[in-house]
């Protein structure tokens, strides 16, 4: 116990701990208040999630769990898939039997089922790009396909805010790495005529290659991306765009067909897409789609293709059969009920959470919604109010955000009903007097 107080993390004080076990719990704390407890049932719109507690005042470590219902404000089920699903669950379990939880083999050795293939047909016509590669998870899709891309002598721009992944492919790369200023296309164009017009710094020769890497919805803001003038500045200077959906693939656009859908981008203009399954597919993997040639080039020089063991075929299947629903190929228009549900449902907990006076971020139709804790302490503060109120909610701090930026951050899924959100928005606003975090509270004069 003395080693565990000796080496905390205090220096703020999180208010709302439950006393009697804070001691024993400290170390744990930090990761449990940014949620992180196990749960015991689909990610749905409702969850199960399992609470392990110390019920004798910390003087043994004799723990107890319970298993507490919650509202489900964490995963990033955005279109629902990750439920049990009329079209899909049949089929997943169908594949499960026929192709088993694992191909146990590479792509380019036995690890290519029908399905794969099918898979990647499927995907890349979904995204609009020639072709497309899968793999088993959305995060070496972009560690292992940068480097892949592009190495000694080129130079990767990315957004300052890019995903840790895209950020461990581009260090792993070997290619000098320049950030741009957040979402910002007049910073971009200064790093891009500054860079190309110096070239590499020890050499003095041209780049070899110059790739520009932005998200579609940035996971921590919830903000989608200016891809339009982003896409003018990487033209003018003829530097490829790298665009990963892992958030607005299927999360928006009138047809689910992400953010160049939704803001009127040709695909055609997007060199190398990329997105996950883990989210509006209710699955898990990632894709890269792009030319043929860019796909047949990484086939062979990708080192998680080839050798790395496939996406599991009933992720595959799933994938596929939410593609399916979402296109209308079921023969039912649910895929189109929950693209509208999904934008409704944000758009209506984005605009009630800013009536209330909190600071939300991000901008309308993203399903991403953070609320502005800033000060740290407010992180286990925050979550534990709302689990003691059934409302589960992921907190973030630092460092995956700086550290006085500190957010919750709330994923809106099509499943949730009007109620969920309702019962959402009135937690939330308790615990948000409690904890003083509405920043903007409503001006009483104009009432
Ligand atoms: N890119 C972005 C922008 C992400 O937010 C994530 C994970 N949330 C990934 C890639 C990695 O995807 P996955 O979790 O499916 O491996």
């Amino acid at each position: 116990l003395e080693l565990l107080n000796a080496t905390n993390f205090d220096g703020y004080a999180p208010i709302c701990f439950r006393r009697e076990d804070f001691y024993v719990r400290r170390m744990y704390l930090r990761i449990q208040d940014c949620f992180g407890r196990p749960i015991s049932s689909a990610p749905d719109a409702w969850i199960d999630v399992v609470e392990r507690y110390s019920n004798d005042n910390n003087k043994t470590l004799k723990r107890t769990t319970e298993v507490i219902k919650c509202l489900n404000l964490g995963s990033y089920n955005y279109l629902g898939f990750a439920s049990a699903d009329e079209y899909c669950t049949p089929r997943v379990i169908e594949s499960l039997k026929k192709f088993s939880p694992s191909t146990c083999s590479t792509r380019v050795e036995a690890g290519t089922t029908i399905l794969h293939n099918e898979l990647e047909e499927c995907v890349a016509k979904f995204v609009g790009k020639p072709a497309a590669l899968v793999f088993g998870m959305g995060y070496v899709s972009n560690s292992a396909i940068l480097p892949a891309l592009i190495g000694k002598g080129g130079l990767i721009v990315s957004d300052a805010l890019n995903h840790k992944s895209i950020a461990n492919g581009a260090s792993g790369s070997g290619a000098t790495v320049q950030i741009f200023q957040h979402n910002s296309p007049s910073h971009l164009d200064q790093i891009l005529r500054e860079q190309i017009a110096q070239g590499h710094p020890l050499t003095g020769r041209p780049w070899k290659k110059v790739i520009v890497v932005v998200e579609g919805i940035y996971s921590m803001e919830g903000e989608l991306c200016r891809l339009p003038e982003i896409i003018t500045v990487c033209k003018k200077y003829k530097a490829y765009t790298y665009l990963d959906e892992a958030h607005s693939i299927g999360a928006v656009g009138k047809t689910g067909r992400g953010v160049c859908e939704l803001l009127g981008v040709d695909t055609a203009d997007v060199d190398i897409m990329m997105g996950t399954f883990s989210k509006s597919f209710g699955s898990c993997g990632g894709y890269i789609a792009g030319s043929k040639e860019l796909v047949e080039y990484l086939k062979y020089t990708c080192p998680a293709h080839l050798y790395g063991t496939s996406i599991s075929p009933p992720a595959a299947q799933q994938i596929l059969s939410a593609i399916q629903v979402i296109l209308g190929e079921d023969d039912s228009s649910r895929g189109a009920q929950k693209l509208a549900q999904i934008r409704e449902n944000s758009n209506f907990f984005r605009s009630e959470l800013k009536k209330m006076g909190f600071q939300v971020l991000g901008d309308d139709d993203s399903p991403v919604m953070p609320i502005m804790l800033y000060n740290p302490a407010k992180i286990p503060a925050f979550s534990r109010e709302c689990l003691k109120e059934n409302v589960a909610v992921v907190t973030v701090g630092s460092p995956a955000t700086p550290i006085l930026l500190a957010r919750a951050r709330i994923c809106i899924s099509a499943s949730h009903t009007k109620e969920d959100l309702v019962k959402g928005l009135e937690v939330i606003s308790r615990v948000g007097d409690l904890v003083g975090i509405k920043y903007f509270p409503p001006d009483p004069k104009k009432q």
